[in-house]
């Protein structure tokens, strides 16, 4: 099995139990896995494949993203929708969704991956909840199995069209016994509960208002036949999803979920903005984890989610881009600065977060939050997933006595450096599993295609 060592790493961040940060660090890689953590002197000094960097470079965990729709980077500012509340801004863009092929998810799918790889996330979950024409699950997860990024596809799905009371047009949902079928068949063809598994299945039924309470149901009892197979939809993004709550299950969000089986430490949730002070106890209790998206909830004005008290009530959390149009970056790294900043204002205090508590929550946190105990620190035994970062670049000038609060205090755009199970996958700040440019001309002709149409 080959061997991986990278040496004379300036700060290597571990995020163990410890949270040892080694200067003069290395890593000693054999096969998936890290087989040997420490500084340079005490590793071997050699092995299949060497990386120096010379002590220039931070390493630490590669990131987590829980919360993603890859399919609307297709979507991106769409005039329309531009100025528009989380409803306003579904019913404008569902129909051009409609127009979504087989060839847009796995596109999309390649684009938003290159994305967030480049901005130091190594594992993402994604949600594909609409499935108009030619589109299946298996063309996103063939894209990202391809371009190397640890994935949990999440098969996604609406079934309460306008008629029945719910948000989207008719055209767009699909029946709900198709759904469990090819809920069932995703599972058995892809979902790998292995140890450094690199995909991975989760059932997504979308949101409140889009589904029935039946397909919560049966989605729940479906995943929960399959080990490590979870559940994820959307919940509380905003004050009208709390209004529809109320007005058609006369409950708030969090006793919706309760009562359809959805708390639990397989399920989590994305956004949660306005959960209640009592929901977020019982998410607590349960283990029930959430998303959190900030950009996004402040791109809709759905507000600023209480995520200091959900920590101090031990809800696993984790961070998310969200969809590419409603962010409208996929930015995982900036978007770990902006939870950051945006926790602070939440509280009004200046001490409401650290950067620390920030790093933990983009990597640690994702893992907990997508049930993974193989990825988010750096230790023996664990899979080599790991990004570097330089620290000549102008961003840290002056901040070199503290880099690692300096990743989230600073402005970081991009990683040199990723690997995933042991492989790189970027290198030097290029992608090496796809060719950028081709892929970004591809992205925006199909998204002007979905626009003119
Ligand atoms: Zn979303």
């Amino acid at each position: 099995m080959p061997t991986l060592l990278v040496k004379n790493i300036h700060t290597l961040i571990t995020m163990d139990a410890a949270r040892r940060e080694i200067r003069n660090g290395a890593l000693f890689v054999r096969d998936r896995a890290i087989e040997q953590v420490g500084t340079t002197q005490e590793l071997p000094a050699t092995a299949d494949e060497v990386l120096d960097l010379q002590g220039r470079y931070l390493v630490l965990p590669g990131l987590v993203n829980t919360h993603h729709h890859f399919y609307q980077t297709l979507t991106r500012v769409v005039p329309a929708a531009q100025d528009c509340d989380l409803f306003n801004w579904l019913t404008t863009l569902y129909p051009i969704w409609a127009k979504l092929t087989a060839e847009g998810v796995y596109v999309s799918a390649q684009m938003a991956a290159a994305e967030l790889l480049l901005s130091g996330c190594t594992t993402a979950s994604d949600h594909l909840y609409i499935y108009p024409n030619d589109c299946t699950l298996d063309d996103e997860i063939r894209a990202v199995q391809e371009i190397g990024m640890r994935f949990h596809a999440s098969r996604g799905s609406m079934s309460v069209g306008e008629s029945l009371g719910g948000l989207p047009p008719d055209s767009v949902v699909e029946k709900e016994p198709d759904i469990l079928k090819d809920s069932q068949r995703l599972i058995e063809q892809y979902h790998d509960n292995s140890r450094h598994a690199m995909t991975r299945i989760t059932l997504a039924p979308c949101s409140p208002f889009s589904v029935s309470q039946d397909l919560m149901r049966e989605s729940a009892k479906m995943a929960r036949l399959y080990p490590g197979v979870r559940l994820h939809t959307h919940l509380a993004e905003n004050k009208s999803d709390v209004t529809y709550s109320l007005e058609n299950f006369g409950m708030i969000p969090g006793d919706y979920a309760e009562s359809v089986g959805w708390l639990g430490e397989d399920v989590w949730h994305a956004h949660c903005v306005q959960l209640s002070d009592d929901s977020i106890l019982k998410f607590g209790k349960t283990g029930t984890g959430v998303a959190h998206c900030p950009c996004s909830n402040m791109r809709l004005a759905s507000g600023i989610a209480p995520i200091r008290k959900m920590l101090d009530h031990n809800v696993p959390v984790g961070l998310g881009v969200d969809g590419s149009a409603s962010n409208d970056a996929g930015n995982l790294i900036q978007e770990a600065r902006t939870a950051f900043l945006l926790a602070r204002v939440r509280d009004r205090d200046a001490s409401a977060i650290t950067a620390r508590e920030i790093l933990e929550i983009a990597t640690l946190g994702g893992a907990k939050v997508l049930g993974r105990d193989d990825i988010g620190y750096l230790a023996p035994g664990m899979s080599a997933d790991f990004i570097a970062i330089n620290c000549d670049r102008p961003q840290f000038a002056g901040a070199h006595h503290d880099l690692v609060a300096a990743l989230i205090f600073c402005q970081v755009h991009s990683v040199d450096y990723s690997f995933i199970n042991g492989k790189r996958v970027v290198d030097q700040g290029r992608l090496t599993t796809v060719e950028l440019e081709t892929l970004v001309e591809k992205t925006n002709r199909i998204a002007q295609g979905m626009l003119e149409s």
